[in-house]
């Protein structure tokens, strides 16, 4: 099909995706894997994160059992992977994007959507940008591939990045938008999972064309909230924009103390509530983070900041407070503080269902934030305070608890976030 010249104002949305992501970066970081099925998150008991494509060939998925894998491809070469050298190349991949456009979202480690709306008169044509991003993340990566989509639309952009994976490059032109949705099958549609896909299938549909022959009631009827998306994306219609909560740099909450003190547990007590401001605010948005930085400022008002970078990113409560505790204990403290806060930054993004790391630590800190996102629920729904935590508490009984509640509240808190 013959590419239609783009009507100016044509807005163009770009979806990129690494090809077998974390696969090629160990086949980037040791070429004597090229070509063979590399499968990284072998763990026993874990789960495949990537699977390179000759490792594809035998069955091997993400998200299938470490075990299952190892029976369909006994010669495969199982990785447990590298968290920090995953997240290195995506920042450099997510860097070389951010060039082409200011509006710009991770959407995980290595995913992401940029705005390329009114870019023509500077890139090209929707076919030069995708292949000028594809080149630029090439060069920034050291060589690794990825798929590019370009549609007028969000949901559009990620069936389009998909369809010639891998390597791709696929630009749906608005003209093109219908006979293309026509014919897709339901099952491309981003947010059909195997259950809507299995009772559309009962009901005798199978492609988008067969959807639109419904009406949008029966749709809300069978599929609730989500069926009025699905009407709209049957018909090519995605209200999404792009967010870009990504582009913080850095995420923070300090407490200004209605009384100066150098008491190392109470300062640890107001430590932990802010980490727990920070933490939820992370977890909110799918965030982890690998550099923590404490924020002290005694009473002559002479700040300081510590800062430590950790190999797993956190998002707990806990595991964001065991480092900036650490940095605390390290201070001496010869003056009383005034303020105390802790920020996180150095942010990275991971499927949340696909454990990368099957040790120990992970896991801990896995069910460390699985705990805190209950806690986070009912905080949303009934108040903050409605859960005491556990090392909010501390030593103190509960009498010492309630009254230093009344006396100290927890002083003046403020989020502090850098954009
Ligand atoms: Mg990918």
């Amino acid at each position: 099909m013959a590419a239609p010249s783009c009507p100016a104002g044509q807005r163009w949305i770009l979806h990129l995706d690494m090809d077998a992501f974390f696969a090629s970066v160990e086949v980037l970081d040791n070429p004597a894997l090229a070509g063979k099925p590399v499968i990284v998150g072998g763990g026993e008991r874990g789960v495949v994160s990537a699977a390179s494509y000759p490792a594809r060939a035998f069955g091997v998925r993400s998200g299938m059992p470490s075990a299952q894998a190892r029976k369909l491809c006994p010669h495969g070469i199982f990785l447990h992977g590298s968290h920090s050298r995953y997240g290195e190349v995506s920042r450099l991949a997510m860097a070389a994007l951010a060039q082409f456009s200011p509006i710009m979202e991770q959407a995980s480690v290595d995913e992401a959507y940029l705005d390329m709306t009114g870019m023509e008169p500077f890139l090209g044509p929707p076919e030069a940008m995708g292949r000028a991003v594809k080149d630029a993340v090439r060069r920034a990566t050291g060589g690794l591939a990825c798929s590019v989509g370009l549609a007028p639309v969000k949901f559009l952009a990620k069936i389009a990045s998909d369809w010639n994976k891998p390597d791709g490059l696929f630009v749906l032109h608005p003209t093109m938008v219908d006979d293309f949705l026509i014919a897709l099958p339901v099952g491309k549609i981003p947010g059909v999972g195997g259950k809507s896909e299995a009772r559309l299938r009962q009901l005798g549909i199978r492609t988008v064309g067969d959807l639109r022959r419904l009406s949008p009631a029966f749709f809300v009827r069978e599929f609730g909230k989500w069926g009025q998306a699905l009407w709209d994306r049957a018909h090519g219609i995605d209200p999404r924009g792009l967010t870009s909560h990504w582009d913080a740099k850095s995420e923070g909450a300090e407490v200004t103390l209605d009384h100066d003190t150098a008491d190392r547990e109470l300062l640890a007590r107001h430590l932990y509530q802010q980490c727990h401001r920070v933490g939820r605010r992370l977890r909110k948005d799918g965030r982890t983070a690998r550099t923590i930085t404490l924020k002290l400022k005694d009473r002559d008002f002479k700040s300081i900041t510590r800062s430590r970078t950790v190999e797993l990113p956190v998002a707990s409560t806990d595991g964001l407070f065991e480092v900036a505790k650490s940095l605390l204990d390290k201070e001496k403290l010869s003056r009383p503080l005034r303020l105390i806060g802790v920020s996180a930054s150095g942010f990275f993004a991971l499927p949340r269902q696909l454990p990368l790391f099957d040790d120990a630590e992970a896991r801990r800190e896995e069910r460390r934030q699985t705990l805190d996102k209950t806690l986070d629920d009912i905080e949303a729904r009934f108040g903050r305070g409605a859960v005491q935590r556990g090392r909010a508490v501390g030593t103190h009984d509960r009498e010492s608890i309630q009254k230093s509640r009344r006396e100290n509240p927890g002083g003046l808190e403020k989020d502090c976030s850098e954009e």
